[in-house]
Formats: C-alpha cells, structure tokens, sequence
C-alpha cells in the first residue's frame, strides 16, 4: 500500500486538487486549472490505460466550444463534420412523410475525438488510470481519497466528475439515486460510411415510443435507436438491471438485444435505415435514466472540499444534449472561482459557493427537461 505526497509538499499556487473521472468532464477540467496556473492537479480513472475505450456523437454548444477553444484545443481537431444541420424526419409505414430543416447552435464530435483530444494534453504524471476510488475521509483533516487497491491520495480539493455511477454522488449526495426511465438508448457504429451523409437526421416513426438519430463520424456512421423495454427485458438484453448496469459495452450487448433492435428496425424504418442497423457489428447502448434535480454542487470534508460536476452531479437524459456541456461549462466557472482565490485571496468557501449559485440552475433545468422532452417524443408512454 502507498499514500500519494500530502498537502505538505504543496507548491506555490497553494491547492493540490484532486480530479476523479478521466472521460470529458474530468480531463478538461484538470487542463483547465493547469492552464490557469494550479501545478497541484492529479486525475484519477478506475478504467486501466489498456481498457477499450470508445463512445458515441456528442453535439457541442458554443460556449463549450470556446471554453475548449481557449484551452487550445482547436476545434478541427474534434469535429471532423462541420454541420450544423439537424433533419427532422417524420416516418409514415416505414416511408420518410416530411422533413423539417434547423441549425443547431453548435458542432457535433464523438466521445472518442474529444477524449482523445483532450487527454493528448494532460502534461505527464497528471493522468492516473487503474485508479478506482472507493471511498473518502476528511474530518478533521483534508479530504482523504481511498482507492480500490488500498492506495489513499490527499487533496484540498476533490472534483468528482466520475460519471453516472458516481462514487462521489454515493458519498456526498446518497439519496439522490438513478430511477430507469423505461427505454434504452441502443447505439451502434458501422465502419463503413453512407454516401452523402452530412448532417445530424432524426426520423421519428409515426408510431410513438421510439426515435433513429444517424450523424457521420470518421470512417463510419452513428446511430442511437431510442426503444422502449422493460428493466426484466433490459437484463436479459444487457446481462444485468439498468440501474447496476447503466452502460452496455460491447460485450454485454447479447443477441437477444441484436434481434429486438433488428426487428424493430426492420418493421418501422425507412428501408436505409434498417439496412444500417442490421450490418453495424459495433453495438452498446446506454439505460435512460432520472434522478433527482441536485440542490447543491459543494459540500465542506474535513478541512477541504469536495464538488461534484458533469454527470456525477447530474446525469440528464441523451435529448436534452446538455451532458457533456454541463460537465464543460461547469468546470469553466470552477476553475474562474478558485483564480479568483488563488491570485486574488478570494475566501475559497465563498467562491465555491458563488459557483454553485451560478451553475446549479443549468443543471437543475437540464435534469427537468430530460422527461419533458422523453414525453414530447412518446419515449416514456
Ligand atoms: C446516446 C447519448 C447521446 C448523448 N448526446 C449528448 C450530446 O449531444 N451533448 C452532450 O452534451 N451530452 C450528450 N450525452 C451525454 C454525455 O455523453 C455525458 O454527459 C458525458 O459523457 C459525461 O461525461 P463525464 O466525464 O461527466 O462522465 P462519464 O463520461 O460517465 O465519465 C466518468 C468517468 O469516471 C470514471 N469513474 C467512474 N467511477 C470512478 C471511480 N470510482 N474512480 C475513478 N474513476 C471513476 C469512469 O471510468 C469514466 O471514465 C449523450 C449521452 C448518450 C448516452
């Protein structure tokens, strides 16, 4: 068992942070303090540097995509589709009846761009994978981190952004637990592109319960099919219950779930389509999940801190696309508020505080429009 160098060996800039969660939200979080001059930051992430990794279109808005822009990350690394174009498309006996064009106000990338984009400029040592935390102490001193190998890192400063399952959530906010919304989120990713596919399509079966969203990617085509299925069903499709398996990986998608996508497919897609879903090997699929609107993003441990941000705070249904930005604009304004006590002695409990009044709204708003929007597409009927 080791314990990583305690808050003794700080350096100048005064807090060692400590970033959980190395997908979105964490990486750019941990860049974003680096760049503001914090020289204390470590990431931890559960998943081992060998582990696949991969992940579906995320639609950025623009204040995301400045946030990412001043970071210098320049945004045709992670945008390979420069469409702003959404088609909305209705479907009449498994034929398109209508087509309604609008702009989105932002750019799509994948999971896989972004991540790798970011995690290419996270300075060595930064990054710590096969690192599960498993528990936190702190009274009466600051945060102490507990890893699944029995390692502990101390910090004054612990930023949870560990996703959908958090730990962080568990530790901070237990109440506040993940209800399934009674549909899936089956994806796929083919490795072989459709001609002419520029642009975002969203076909919306005449019968309710059910949407096809389809984007370009590099060297393929997404797709995300929304159908309904019960928790029972969802176990048999995915090997365990939505709530202890809220991402289907590859290797749990069976071919009970291949045949039910298919044959839905088959019965209420424009022939394309479903030609598209039946030959795409790649397959996952994500449980449509509620929770609770948060009522707070900062909690006291010991003589530190502990936040919450991106999913961890707030996991928000696919539609309402605003995940990925809430984890991005979130760890923006947390970077802002510790600058202002780093360089200009603001009192840091305040600044987390400001923090918290000017971002809990989003998140809170994003939590609500999550049922709203299922109900408006007839996905939660
Ligand atoms: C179908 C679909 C479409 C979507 N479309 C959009 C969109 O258009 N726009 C948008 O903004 N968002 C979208 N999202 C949401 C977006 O993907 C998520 O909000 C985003 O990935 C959350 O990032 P995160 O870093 O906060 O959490 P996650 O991506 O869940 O990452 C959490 C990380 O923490 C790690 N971890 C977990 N537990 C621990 C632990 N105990 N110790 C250490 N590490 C741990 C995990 O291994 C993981 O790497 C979509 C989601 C889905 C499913």
């Amino acid at each position: 068992m080791s314990t990583h160098p305690t808050a003794s060996s700080r350096t100048g800039t005064g807090l060692r942070v400590a970033v959980v969660g190395g997908s979105l939200t964490g990486p750019t979080a941990a860049l974003l303090l680096q760049h503001a001059g914090f020289d204390d930051v470590t990431l931890y992430e559960a998943a081992p540097a060998s582990a696949p990794l991969g992940g579906g279109l995320i639609g950025l808005e623009h204040s995301s995509l400045d946030i990412l822009d001043q970071l210098g990350v320049p945004q045709d690394e992670f945008v390979r589709y420069d469409s702003e174009t959404v088609m909305d498309i209705t479907v009449r006996g498994r034929r398109p009846e209508s087509e309604h064009r609008h702009l989105y106000a932002g750019r799509n990338t994948t999971w896989t761009l972004l991540h790798a984009a970011l995690t290419r400029r996270l300075p060595a040592g930064t990054l710590h994978t096969g690192h599960r935390v498993t528990g936190m102490t702190g009274e009466p001193r600051r945060p102490l981190l507990h890893f699944a190998d029995g390692d502990t890192a101390q910090a004054d400063l612990v930023v949870f952004a560990d996703g959908r399952a958090s730990t962080g959530r568990r530790l901070l906010d237990p109440h506040r637990q993940l209800r399934y919304a009674g549909y899936v989120a089956h994806r796929g990713q083919t490795s072989s592109t459709q001609p002419g596919l520029q642009d975002f399509l969203r076909f919306e079966p005449s019968r309710s319960g059910m949407q096809f969203n389809v984007a370009p990617i590099p060297g393929g085509v997404d797709w995300t099919f929304y159908l309904g299925a019960t928790a029972a069903q969802y176990s048999d499709f995915f090997g365990a219950p939505p709530t202890r398996r809220v991402f289907a990986l590859p290797q749990h998608v069976t071919d009970t779930a291949r045949a039910a996508v298919d044959t839905s497919a088959q019965q209420y897609l424009p022939d394309e389509q479903a030609a598209l879903v039946h030959a795409t090997g790649t397959r996952m699929a994500a449980a449509v999940m509620d929770i609770d609107p948060p009522t707070r993003m900062v909690w006291p441990v010991g003589a530190g801190h502990a936040v919450l941000l991106g999913d961890a705070l707030a996991p928000v249904r696919p539609h309402t696309a605003r995940g990925a930005n809430n984890g991005i604009e979130q760890a923006a304004g947390l970077t802002a508020a510790l600058t202002q006590h780093r360089k200009y002695g603001a009192n840091l409990t305040a600044a987390l505080d400001g923090w918290q009044h000017r971002h809990l709204p989003a998140a809170v708003a994003a939590v609500q429009l999550g049922p709203e929007l299922g109900h408006k597409f007839g996905l939660d009927a």
